[in-house]
């Protein structure tokens, strides 16, 4: 959901610039979660355009860029086969759990797997994962967050990034989050800023347009 620049700036006194102490997240830009997937989110393929043009930029620079993905064992207990809520989805060395295949993601992209075990699921990109560790070596203050979040995942992500006191920006325009309305795509984005995430986009980044 794209949000106009006047409801951001209302909202954001200041939009931290990327720099070399920032990194870009990738959060679970699986073909499960795009149209044609297992638990796909409409339209989810008009950000790639978008997401491709952060890629370049942070690449570009030598920034770091960490992708995330759910990567389940066949018999995880998030599935419905276990009594879980959801149907399969992203199972290791799957289709669905490969990138898409239209992103331009760089040599060195460093992927964080997560919901490896099959009794224990991580609803964010922190749990049970070594994103935390990774950006720690990477002396990242700054996170730039964008992606899919067909549950909750990027949600939790952002409060727990919050948490861990990195300045954290969501790149709205890069974001699809699968909701139905406006509305409730607009109130998403308030809880984001409430947990104290920054909204952005890419025209507020000063990125070169392709
Ligand atoms: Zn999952």
């Amino acid at each position: 959901m794209k949000l106009s620049k006047d409801s951001l700036a209302s909202r954001n006194n200041a939009i931290p610039q990327p720099d070399r102490h920032s990194a870009l997240l990738l959060v679970d830009l699986q073909n499960d979660f795009f149209p044609g997937g297992t638990l796909s989110i409409p339209e989810a393929e008009v950000i790639i355009p978008t997401i491709n043009r952060y890629i370049r930029h942070f690449s570009r620079n030598g920034w770091p860029i960490l992708a995330t993905r759910d990567w389940h064992p066949p018999n995880h207990c998030s599935f419905h086969e276990q009594q879980g809520p959801q149907p399969n989805h992203c199972v290791q060395g799957s289709r669905g759990a490969q990138f898409h295949s239209e992103l331009v993601l760089p040599p060195g992209m460093m992927v964080i797997s997560k919901g490896t075990h099959p009794k224990k699921d991580s609803s964010s990109c922190f749990e049970e994962s070594s994103l935390e560790e990774r950006l720690e070596d990477f002396g990242t203050n700054t996170l730039f967050i964008l992606g899919l979040g067909a549950s909750e995942c990027l949600k939790k992500t952002v409060a727990d990034a919050c948490r861990l006191k990195f300045k954290t920006v969501i790149l709205t325009d890069a974001v699809k989050t699968g909701l139905q309305t406006p509305a409730h795509s607009t109130d998403y984005f308030q809880d984001l800023v409430k947990m104290g995430g920054v909204l952005s986009l890419a025209e507020d980044l000063d990125i070169p347009t392709p």
